[in-house]
């Protein structure tokens, strides 16, 4: 009796430690996404869903932009067809906390590489250049880049991006910064006069300005390079790999220039080349 409730002990030891390491390997490490690709799970991907272009959900429930293109093609390359993708909205100040508690796999969301982020997830890429720039109303005069927001310029942004960031660090004086969820909640602030001016990549602002043409421009003075990786849980060493040799051969065979200019080109963007991979 004492010898079986011993043996079943230890099977029961043996199942929790099978399960634990089930546990661990469904995480998001590189092995493990592949994994899941392999056994038909569906791969969960984070992305922006207000920012035309790059990374929008349509009223018809489909996405769109050139951030969802680098997803799918990336998705594709790993082994899984767009259906086996489910898109969840990755806003920018969630986007490490996503990564770190495994709610995604990966991340294509306007997401700049920098070495603040890198101390909590890994990069793949860089797959694009942009530059942090202004929006305001077409008939604004007096902003014309960043030290004209000097004499308490409202100046909207949103929570965890580089774009407050750079306000904060540079800046500062004299400008009434509002950190909101989203831009494209900053835009309807601009629109209603709430602030006189939103910050941000030129890649995004240049979406809402074709939105609202003959009422919202960009101003044109990019004061940054934001270098757009794909987010990883960090430690994803495989993954990375596979991502990169996948941004390589989009860039290559034609994919990331012509999702570009169907993206990007119709809001007048001028599509810069592909930079060089460092990550
Ligand atoms: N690329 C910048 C960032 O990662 C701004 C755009 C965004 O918030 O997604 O913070």
């Amino acid at each position: 009796m004492r010898k079986r409730s011993v043996a079943t002990g230890i099977a029961a030891i043996a199942v929790l430690a099978g399960s634990l390491a089930a546990c661990s390997s469904s995480g998001t490490s590189g092995t493990s996404v592949t994994d899941k690709v392999q056994s038909g799970k569906k791969l969960v991907v984070g992305i922006k869903f207000d920012q035309p272009g790059l990374g929008k959900k349509n009223p018809d429930g489909t996405f769109s932009g050139f951030d969802v293109d680098v997803a799918k093609y990336i998705a594709k390359q790993l082994g899984a067809n767009d259906a086996s993708i489910t898109f969840k909205e990755a806003k920018s100040a969630d986007r490490e906390t996503f990564l770190e508690h495994g709610d995604v796999d990966f991340i294509v969301a306007t997401y700049s590489i920098t070495d603040a982020r890198k101390q909590k997830v890994d990069f793949a890429g860089p797959y694009f250049v942009a530059h942090q720039d202004l929006l305001v109303k077409s008939d604004n005069t007096t902003i014309t880049g960043p030290e004209s927001l000097s004499g308490n310029k409202k100046l909207c942004s949103v929570k965890g991006s580089t774009s407050a960031q750079k306000v904060k660090d540079n800046y500062a004086k004299g400008v009434q910064l509002q950190e909101y969820g989203t831009y494209s909640d900053c835009v309807d602030a601009l629109i209603s006069g709430a602030v006189d001016a939103v910050t941000t990549d030129d890649t995004i602002l240049a979406g809402y300005a074709a939105q609202h043409p003959g009422q919202l421009r960009v101003v044109g003075k990019g004061f940054s390079d934001e270098n757009y990786g794909v987010g990883l849980k960090k430690g994803s060493t495989d993954l990375k790999a596979q991502i990169d040799t996948a941004i390589r051969k989009m860039e290559s065979d034609g994919a990331w220039q012509a999702s570009l200019e169907k993206n990007l080109g119709p809001a007048g963007y001028k599509i810069p080349s592909p930079p060089a991979i460092t990550e």
